[in-house]
């Protein structure tokens, strides 16, 4: 159909390019010349369709009639199946290759609705399809299903024949082609979800020869150089677009890119255009207001045209990135905390190479230039490299993953530094060792403070071994326990430990004692309770039962604070309980003592002011004793204060109970308590601090007793000093006339010259005058003298008792120097002498303490040994508040049968003796000590000499 190059239309084409190059008419301003250019080409179109129809109806008038018969016989033997069909379906005519497919004869097709031919889900579709078809009268496809032998897939094109109102149907078998494009179809599926199923995005992008590029390439927007042929859905999932918009604006990816990255995006892109060489890009897009980073990677190839096919790849590798980030963070961060970490790391590679951070070369002294030439092992303490050496070796092997130990290092200045080491191998991805990793704390001091503790605690467990204590540790979830050796042996069975078993250990309780401990263990387990402690008696191998303590201690606990174990020791007590036992039935019978006692016992405790100085007492208990002799109810005196007790205003001898109560020292007085118009020897001590107890006699009756001796006393003395007074006259008057008779005896004599007398008489009378009466006489005389000897001391007794005292502080080394003076001619006569020692003073009075040395040193210088140079030697001891003054003597000696006596008056051992004395000078003596409150002793051995000893006050006294 070749339109000839004269046509009219051709004829009115060059007329109307006529009319748009040379007419600026009316109408050039409503056209312009492209405007005008389509419309020619319009034109063009109509004139070629109505040419076309013309030529082929004049073909057709022509032809019509030779070719009818033709046409016939290529109907039926056309390699097409035809058949003609009427509105309705039915089959009017049909072709041999029709009935071969419809696998029926032509009669008995024809006038056969094709429907009945038809697979039967498909009547209806075939009905539409005709009604359509008679409808529009156009041409139309229709693939359907025959119900033949082996169902067949035809095609059915369908010409609407208006001249008949009938309508042909071009029948073409597809089954097969239907089969492989299922196939096709299934393929393409396949490799569809094998490309979706990547994890890239995949995609195809054709781009236009670059010299058809509009304004701004690759940037275009509107008229973008290519457009996207293929991408899979993981392509449109990075991205967040859908497949539809990508290929209607194959553009939006520029859109997405990030601004910042735009341009470095078509740089690369136009280049590689260009050049035709792969193209690869990283950079972030924003997709859904969110950052992500790709990666795209596409290969070109170029086609007919000049076109370029770009396959690729897109990678979402925001999260690599972010790895990346992170990595190079964390680097940044390891950096950091390897320099500037206060613990010691190091990096060591495995040819030993080591780089240290600050604290590393800090805690080893080291500078870090000083260590990289060195090995661990140069600076590893001689011991510990083995332990070391073993341990690296397990790491390096994989045996291990890492290893953390103690060592020693040796720091620079030679001094061993502890270290807590840990280290780890790092290795690459295919495990082979790449460095280790370091930290070393130093623990120096720890390790001494450990090291110590540790000997301590072996020492603590050797003595716990060797203690009689055991300990025990108690799970109370599970109820199981844990002692240590000694909880055996402690009772004589073997020694082991471990974990008891509780019906044994239970067994071995005195039956007496093992309810109480069940109900505690019981408690325990129930875990409410938290004290755990009980006595009980042990059953011992050797068949004895022993006292046992026990007491635990919570140490744990769970989350709710319920008390989850329990440490806790067993003691053998049994010598305490004995002890114990025994301090009871002392105590008891103390107490039994305490209620007997016919003395006053009261317990007392101080009550002190805010100042602190002590105002009262309080009485805390008081035997039955007080309430025979005060009349006051136990009940009515203990917890009670004194005040309130005794009903006065001033707790009675507050202060010298306080001074008891607080220095701790004893005290006893008399004193007589007007309250209760009694005398009482009090006796105070304490027997805790600010605390006292008072032991009081009642010596009312006593009292009056002494005062009564004292009284007989005194009358007695008034009485010898009278007697001894009055008798002295009386004597002297035996004397006086004793002498008058001997001098009238004498002048009897005197006269008897001149008497004549017989001789007889005159022999009497001489008798008489010369010899009895003078013998008479001297007996008289000698008698009046021991009389006057004896009042002479009864008087100096009396005297000496009589005489006031004045009490005061006397100076013994001057005293007795005074004493010894007044003896000097006596011992240098004897060729004696006297050694005098230091003495301290006492209380006394001055002249009769005199006239006691003065006695005891004439006796020690009448009595001495002939035999022997007298020695004499005056000492003194101290005894409490008193003195003891000591006068030895190594004289003649007392024997011990006479040595109480001596103190009775006119007692002489040896009264016929040469030796002057009338046995009253030791009596003196001993009156004066009593005077001062002092003992007279003595002790001594006949022959060898005589020790006095005198007791004096150290103190004044009342
Ligand atoms: P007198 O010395 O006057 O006999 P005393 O009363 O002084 O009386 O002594 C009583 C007796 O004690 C003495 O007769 C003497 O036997 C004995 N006596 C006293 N002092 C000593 C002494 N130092 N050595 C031995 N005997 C002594």
């Amino acid at each position: 159909m070749k339109p000839s190059n004269t046509s009219v239309a051709e004829q009115m084409r060059q007329e109307a390019e006529k009319l748009a190059q040379h007419t600026p008419s009316a109408t050039a301003k409503d056209f312009t010349k492209e405007e005008a250019l389509l419309q020619i080409q319009k034109l063009e179109l109509r004139v070629a369709e109505l040419e076309l129809r013309n030529e082929e109806l004049s073909i057709n008038n022509t032809a019509n009639k030779t070719i009818a018969h033709q046409h016939s016989t290529f109907f039926q033997h056309a390699p097409t199946a035809y058949l003609v069909v009427s509105e309705t379906g039915e089959i009017i005519t049909a072709n041999n290759k029709c009935s071969t497919l419809l696998e029926k004869e032509l009669p008995q097709i024809n006038n056969i609705n094709f429907s009945t031919f038809l697979a039967p889900d498909q009547d209806l579709r075939f009905r539409k399809f005709l009604q359509s078809i008679f409808k529009h009268k156009k041409a139309e496809n229709i693939e359907l299903s025959l119900k033949t032998s082996i169902p067949l897939i035809i095609t059915i094109t369908a010409v609407f024949i208006d001249d008949i109102k009938h309508c042909l149907l071009q029948m073409t078998d597809n089954t097969n082609f239907r089969t492989e494009l299922d196939l096709l179809q299934q393929e393409r599926g396949f490799i569809q979800d094998i490309l979706n199923g990547q994890p890239a995005g995949i995609y195809r992008i054709r781009v236009f020869p670059i010299e058809k590029w509009e304004i701004d390439g690759w940037r275009n927007t509107q008229h973008p150089p290519y457009i996207m042929e293929f991408l899979n859905d993981h392509f449109c999932n990075i991205l967040g677009v859908d497949s539809e918009s990508f290929k209607m604006h194959p553009s939006v990816i520029n859109d997405l890119i990030y601004s910042q990255d735009k341009v470095e995006f078509a740089r690369l892109n136009e280049e590689a255009n260009e050049k035709v060489i792969p193209f690869r890009w990283e950079g972030r897009v924003i997709v859904n207001n969110k950052i992500k980073w790709i990666h795209l990677e596409s290969i070109p190839r170029i086609i007919e045209g000049g076109e370029i096919l770009w396959t690729g790849l897109l990678y979402d590798i925001t999260e690599a990135k972010q790895l990346e980030a992170d990595l190079k963070l964390s680097e940044i961060r390891f950096r950091n905390v390897f320099d500037h970490s206060i613990v010691g790391k190091s990096l060591t590679t495995l040819d030993g190479g080591l780089s240290t951070n600050h604290a590393f070369e800090e805690i080893l002294g080291y500078s870090k230039e000083e260590l990289k030439n060195v090995s661990w092992q140069d600076i590893t303490f001689q011991e510990d490299i083995q332990h070391n050496a073993e341990l690296v070796k397990k790491v390096t092997s994989g045996e291990i993953n890492s290893a953390r130990f103690e060592k020693r290092f040796i720091h620079k200045n030679g001094n061993l530094v502890w270290v807590d080491l840990s280290t780890t191998l790092l290795r690459d991805e295919n495990n082979a060792p790449l460095f280790f990793i370091t930290e070393i704390i130093d623990i120096t001091e720890r390790k001494n403070a450990q090291l110590a503790l540790q000997d301590s605690n072996e020492r603590l467990s050797l003595i716990l071994e060797n203690s009689p204590i055991a300990i025990w540790d108690w799970d109370l979830e599970t109820d199981i326990w844990f002692t240590t050796q000694k909880y055996y042996s402690m009772l004589g069975y073997e020694p082991e430990s471990g974990y008891p078993d509780r019906s044994v250990w239970l067994s071995r309780i005195h039956p007496e004692d093992r309810k109480q401990v069940q109900i505690k263990i019981e408690n325990v387990l129930e875990r409410t309770g938290e004290a755990y402690a009980y006595d009980a008696r042990m059953l011992h191998a050797d068949g004895t039962y022993r006292w046992h303590s026990v007491i635990g201690q919570v140490v744990e606990r769970d989350l709710s604070g319920k008390p989850k174990r329990m440490l806790g020791v067993r003691v053998d007590i049994n010598e305490r309980k004995h002890i114990e036992e025994k301090l009871r039935e002392s105590e008891g019978k103390l107490s039994a003592l305490f209620a007997s006692m016919t003395e006053m016992v009261v317990m007392h405790e101080l009550v002190f002011d805010q100042n602190g100085n002590a105002t009262n007492y309080l009485i805390t208990d008081c035997n039955a004793a007080f309430t025979n002799i005060t009349g006051i109810e136990r009940q009515n005196a203990i917890g009670k204060l004194a005040t309130e007790v005794y009903v006065t205003t001033d707790a009675p001898y507050l202060e010298q109970y306080a001074q008891v109560a607080i220095t701790g020292k004893s005290m006893e007085f008399d004193s007589y308590f007007a309250p209760m118009d009694k005398h009482f020897l009090i006796s105070a001590t304490s027997p805790e601090k600010n605390k006292f107890a008072t032991i009081a006699t009642d010596v009312t009756a006593l009292q009056q007793i002494q005062q009564q001796i004292l009284s007989k006393n005194k009358e007695l003395e008034d009485y010898l000093y009278i007697a001894s007074h009055d008798l002295r006259s009386p004597l002297v008057n035996i004397q006086g006339f004793s002498q008058r008779l001997q001098k009238q005896t004498e002048s009897i004599k005197s006269q008897l010259i001149y008497c004549e007398m017989s001789p007889m008489v005159e022999l009497i009378i001489t008798k008489i005058t010369t010899e009895d009466i003078p013998k008479t006489l001297d007996f008289i005389f000698s008698s009046v003298t021991k009389m006057e000897a004896l009042i002479n001391g009864l008087l100096q007794l009396s005297r000496t008792g009589r005489i006031k005292m004045h009490i005061d502080k006397v100076d013994m080394n001057k005293l007795i120097a005074k004493v010894a003076a007044a003896h000097n001619f006596q011992i240098s006569e004897s060729t004696g002498s006297v050694k005098v020692e230091n003495l301290p003073d006492c209380y006394g009075d001055d002249q009769q303490l005199n006239q006691l040395f003065s006695n005891l040193l004439s006796n020690a210088v009448k009595y001495r040994n002939k035999n022997k140079q007298l020695q004499i030697k005056i000492s003194a001891t101290n005894a409490f508040n008193k003195i003891i003054y000591i006068i030895a003597d190594n004289g003649i000696g007392i024997d011990s049968r006479y040595q109480e006596k001596i103190w009775n008056i006119f007692y002489r051992t040896h009264p016929q003796s040469q030796i002057p004395g009338e046995g009253v000078g030791l009596s003196i003596v001993k009156q004066i000590t009593e005077r001062h409150h002092g003992r007279v002793w003595v002790e001594s051995e006949e022959g060898q000499g005589s020790t006095f000893f005198v007791e004096l006050q150290k103190n004044k006294w009342e």
